[in-house]
């Protein structure tokens, strides 16, 4: 059933997986050896796990969390070199259940619209951003039950 490669969301989202996930991350925060070895990993550039990248999230080491930065911060430029990317946010929907204070779409807010997009609607909203010479997509969406 749980398949991180899947495109169907129903396929690789686990409630069960994510919780498993993250408490591995929490055993395994001070956990030098392992820490090393995604970092090892994380050298070649080859791609980490996201079990690998919840560990590194949550190291408590701070030479570790400083060798972290540091990496990152070589393979962020061996990839896009010394520029910004930008992405364009595309909203499938602005229906939220959720509060987050910063967020104009939160569920609490009563004076806004509230639209999801159709599939025609989604097509012609990526062809204008596409004709606007954007070449990167944010996909953003509210969160329903
Ligand atoms: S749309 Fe996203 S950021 Fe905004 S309230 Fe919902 S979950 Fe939070």
């Amino acid at each position: 059933m749980y398949n991180v490669m899947s495109a169907k969301a129903e396929e690789f989202i686990s409630d069960e997986k994510i919780k498993e996930c993250l408490s591995y991350a929490e055993e395994n925060k001070s956990n030098k050896e392992l820490i090393e070895g995604i970092l090892a990993k994380a050298r070649d550039m080859k791609g980490i796990s996201h079990r690998e990248a919840l560990v590194l999230l949550d190291c408590e080491l701070p030479d570790k969390n400083e060798e972290i930065f540091k990496l990152a911060k070589e393979i962020k430029d061996e990839f896009y070199g010394n520029r910004i990317v930008m992405f364009a946010p595309l909203y499938l929907s602005n229906y939220c259940v959720n509060g987050c204070e910063y967020c104009p779409y939160h569920a609490k807010n009563k004076h806004i619209r509230r639209v999801k997009l159709s599939q025609e609607e989604i097509a012609k909203e990526v062809i204008a951003l596409q004709d606007m010479g954007h070449k990167r997509l944010a996909i953003e969406a509210g969160r329903t039950r």
